[in-house]
């Protein structure tokens, strides 16, 4: 896996090439860690830690097949209102204006469901007509009766958006439960061998 760019401004953005797979979800979802489960690299996504690498898109390239891009973490209060809003536009206009994004993969907390931003985030995504698809994180912390009614109850939330994948995956980074679903998701969705 190759790191190809850290991009804090539209005009910064790789041409587009390969076929892309966005992460986003709210900080501290575990977005980093299931990135680098679903990767088999220990280090590579730390957004949270990095810095330099906080409020930019990163794209990684898998294989020369697939570039992966690790979206910013939002819902983050202290961030300072104008960073706070130029980087929704860099969101922005990168979800809109990206003809090779294929999916968004959106986080949730398993124990914590979706949150006012998280619904914020779909809203933008059917308006920009975008397929995205949730993934839980962190399922090893709920029951799995905990964990059927979670994935129930966003069933029928996911009802209410046109641009949303049906199928709901639960993973965990640290068990690997879901890795191998999620890697298949994403195959579906590279460029041919
Ligand atoms: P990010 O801010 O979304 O990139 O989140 P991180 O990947 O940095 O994870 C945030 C916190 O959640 C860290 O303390 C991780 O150790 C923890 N975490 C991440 N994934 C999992 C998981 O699958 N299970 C558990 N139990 N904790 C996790």
């Amino acid at each position: 896996m190759l790191f190809v760019a850290g991009v804090a401004e539209i005009a910064q953005l790789p041409p587009p090439g390969l076929p892309e797979i966005a992460f986003a979800g709210r900080s501290n979802v575990g977005k980093s860690s299931l990135i680098n489960a679903l990767t088999g690299q220990k280090q590579l996504a730390r957004t949270s830690q990095t810095p330099g690498r906080t409020r930019a898109l990163n794209f990684f390239a898998l294989a020369g097949r697939l570039a992966l891009v690790d979206l910013p973490g939002y819902g983050y209060a202290k961030a300072p209102k104008r960073e706070a809003a130029g980087w929704q536009r860099l969101f922005h206009d990168y979800l809109r204006g990206r003809p090779t994004l294929r999916r968004v993969i959106l986080l949730v907390d398993a124990r914590h469901g979706l949150k006012p931003s998280d619904e914020e985030m779909m809203e933008r995504l059917d308006a920009a007509a975008l397929s995205f698809q949730i993934a839980l994180t962190k399922s090893d912390q709920c029951g799995e009766s905990a964990l059927e009614e979670e994935t129930a109850a966003l069933a029928e939330a996911l009802r209410r958006h046109p641009a949303a994948h049906p199928e709901i995956l639960a993973t965990s980074a640290k068990t690997g439960r879901g890795i191998a679903s999620l890697r298949a998701a994403l195959a579906a969705l590279a460029a041919p061998l």
